[in-house]
């Protein structure tokens, strides 16, 4: 395709409103406009990629029998109100009235819908199992859109969603997506990781997300470098760590003074000084207490205090589903206040009524921590947290860090990573087929509601991630099976009779051997101008045709990611085209999965 043709501006300048990577070189690169926060518009590069990504995503999903529907992106508000979420979704749904005054709203999510087809269609167990997908554009209201295409309003997903006669079948098919997805993103030639996360307290459902490595990824994933255990942080099992030796116990309330101000739980442990430790306290036998608000199921509320040890942190989705609330918050600052009598910084756990203290396992059979007294500027020393802390329970709620020990194969350690979170796959139980009465009737005749499971992949945030772990100085550089093209084609003087025959020529050949091409045979550029814009875009290869060259009957080949470059004869160019193609797949083989 000739570059002059292509709808397409690149820019000089990083647009200023640009946060991330992805996003600068997408809009440099002339791939993206931006229409409103988070709402954008695809030019014909990003088009290209993205529709090859859906491709991947087609060929893996019907390989598992998976059938492609297209449900609409407007939902009427009744669908909501059935499963409950009309209540409970917030405002990132985007609702609104059509002319007869109807609720209606922009699809985030199709869970509603495709229920509600399913039940509509299906009547009977030898019906099921039943696996459909669809690629559609979704709306979510994010409160902070940013990251372009990462976090978008509108963006593209692939949601699937599949019904089982029996838990067991559900099962089955979760573990088939799971590796349907592994395949999907190793044919995108990405580093990329299935992660376990947080599904919340629901029983029965369990959930894994994709993420790609990236810098910039919004996730803290731990890794063990001796298993496969890998985990979004907020999940990650924490080992139980011994109790120090902190001396025979003594009673809870030597007081403590701590200095008037000082916050950081480092500077209070400092200045926690007495006889015994003149240089204060260590850290690892101070604690921190944290005072929550939650929300049961019933609607219920309740007030949840969580102590772990001075140098840890808290986990709050930990917390949450060991109490099992649906929603839980920080106890705002000043009813905490209020409740405690003490400052923040000076709160504990003794002596609060009505509170459900969780400690943190590490401080199981340990003594002499220190904890706010409830009472400002003073902290108890002599914490024994199983005999002052009546009907406290141990668990494990601090978040686990790097270099903790693997709690699942004991031998090897967490490593940290960053990912960006493109895909999950989560097994949903009768959540929505209950509420809706999705029901099928099984070799008995009776009616039973149906087991599903849910598939997500964010395409157009795929498309940036890859960008995110694919760049250089210099601009994109494209994983090749979601390039926008994987030719570049350089004509370095358009005017000449000669090259530009030359140049033609070998655009029909390498699109007759079926690899696609742009060719820039744009005049008045500088050959500098045109290398730069090359780089920018970042397809795989680059092959460069110009007079001086010509004379010694050479053009040249040039790799995007290693920067190596071929002298060739014209006549050579396919097949080493083809060779470096071989190359370049084999190299991504290498880099997909782990
Ligand atoms: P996040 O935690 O990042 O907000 P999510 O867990 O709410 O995402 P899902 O409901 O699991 O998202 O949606 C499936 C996939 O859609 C996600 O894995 C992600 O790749 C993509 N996605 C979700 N929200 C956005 C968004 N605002 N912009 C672009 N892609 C998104
Ligand atoms: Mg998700």
């Amino acid at each position: 395709m000739k570059q002059s043709k292509l709808l397409l501006q690149t820019l000089r300048e990083t647009p200023k409103d640009a946060d991330v990577v992805s996003q600068q070189l997408m809009m440099r690169a002339g791939m993206i406009q931006k229409q409103a926060a988070g709402i954008y518009s695809y030019f014909p590069l990003a088009l290209r990629s993205i529709r090859k990504f859906e491709q991947i995503v087609r060929e893996e999903l019907e390989k598992d029998g998976c059938q492609e529907i297209l449900m609409p992106a407007v939902q009427p508000a009744e669908l909501w109100e059935e499963s409950g979420r009309w209540k409970f979704y917030g405002k990132e749904l985007l609702r609104f009235r059509d002319r007869k005054d109807a609720w209606f709203c922009l699809g985030p999510t199709h869970e509603e819908v495709v229920t509600d087809m399913v039940r509509r269609t299906v009547r009977s167990y030898k019906q099921l199992p039943m696996n459909v997908f669809q690629i559609q554009s979704k709306f979510r209201d994010e409160i902070r859109p940013r990251f372009g295409l990462m976090r978008g309003r509108e963006f593209i997903m692939k949601d699937g969603y599949s019904f089982h006669a029996s838990d067991a079948d559900c099962d089955r098919e979760y573990w088939a997506m799971f590796e349907a997805y592994k395949r999907i993103f190793a044919r995108l030639g990405v580093k990329f990781r299935p992660v376990e996360a947080d599904s919340g307290a629901i029983g029965g459902s369990f959930t894994h997300e994709f993420h790609v490595l990236a810098g910039s990824g919004e996730d803290a994933i731990l890794s063990c470098d001796a298993c496969d255990y890998t985990s979004n942080i907020e999940k990650t099992e924490a080992p139980k760590l011994a109790p120090g030796d902190h001396g025979a116990a003594f009673a809870l309330t030597r007081d403590h003074f701590a200095t008037p101000g000082i916050v950081s739980q480092e500077l209070q442990a400092a200045a926690m000084k007495d006889a015994d430790h003149p240089g204060g306290m260590p850290i690892a036998q101070t604690s921190k207490f944290f005072l929550y608000h939650a929300t049961m199921a019933d609607q219920t509320q309740k007030l949840v205090g969580a102590v772990v040890r001075g140098d840890h942190d808290v986990n709050p989705v930990k917390v949450k589903n060991f109490v099992g609330a649906t929603d839980m918050e920080l106890f705002p600052i000043e009813e905490a206040e209020a409740f405690t009598g003490a400052k923040s910084g000076f709160m504990g756990p003794v002596g609060l009524k009505d509170v459900q203290i969780i400690v943190d396992q590490s401080l199981e059979g340990g003594v002499n921590y220190t904890c706010g007294a409830n009472k400002t500027d003073f902290h108890h020393f002599g914490l024994d947290p199983a005999r002052d802390l009546p009907g406290a329970v141990f668990a494990d709620i601090r978040i686990a860090a790097e270099g903790d020990a693997c709690t699942r194969c004991g031998k090897g350690h967490y490593q940290a990573f960053r990912g960006i979170e493109v895909g999950q796959v989560f097994k949903l139980g009768i959540k929505y087929s209950q509420s809706m009465g999705c029901t099928f009737l099984d070799e008995q005749g009776k009616e039973l509601p149906m087991i599903m499971g849910c598939y997500g992949i964010g395409v157009t945030r795929t498309v940036a991630a890859a960008i995110e772990q694919n760049y250089d100085a210099d601009g994109i550089v494209w994983p090749w099976p979601i390039a926008p093209f994987q030719v570049h084609l350089l004509n370095l003087d358009p005017g000449g009779e000669e090259v530009s025959k030359v140049a033609f020529q070998l655009e029909a050949e390498l699109e007759q051997a079926g690899f696609e091409v742009l060719h820039d045979e744009r005049e008045g550029l500088s050959p500098g101008a045109k290398f730069k814009d090359a780089d920018l875009l970042g397809f795989p290869l680059r092959l460069m045709v110009g007079s001086k060259g010509l004379k010694d009957g050479v053009v040249e080949l040039r790799d995007r990611r290693t920067k190596e470059l071929v002298k060739l004869r014209p006549e050579e160019v396919v097949a080493s085209v083809t060779a470096a193609k071989a190359r370049i797949m084999a190299s991504l083989a290498e880099a997909g999965g782990r």
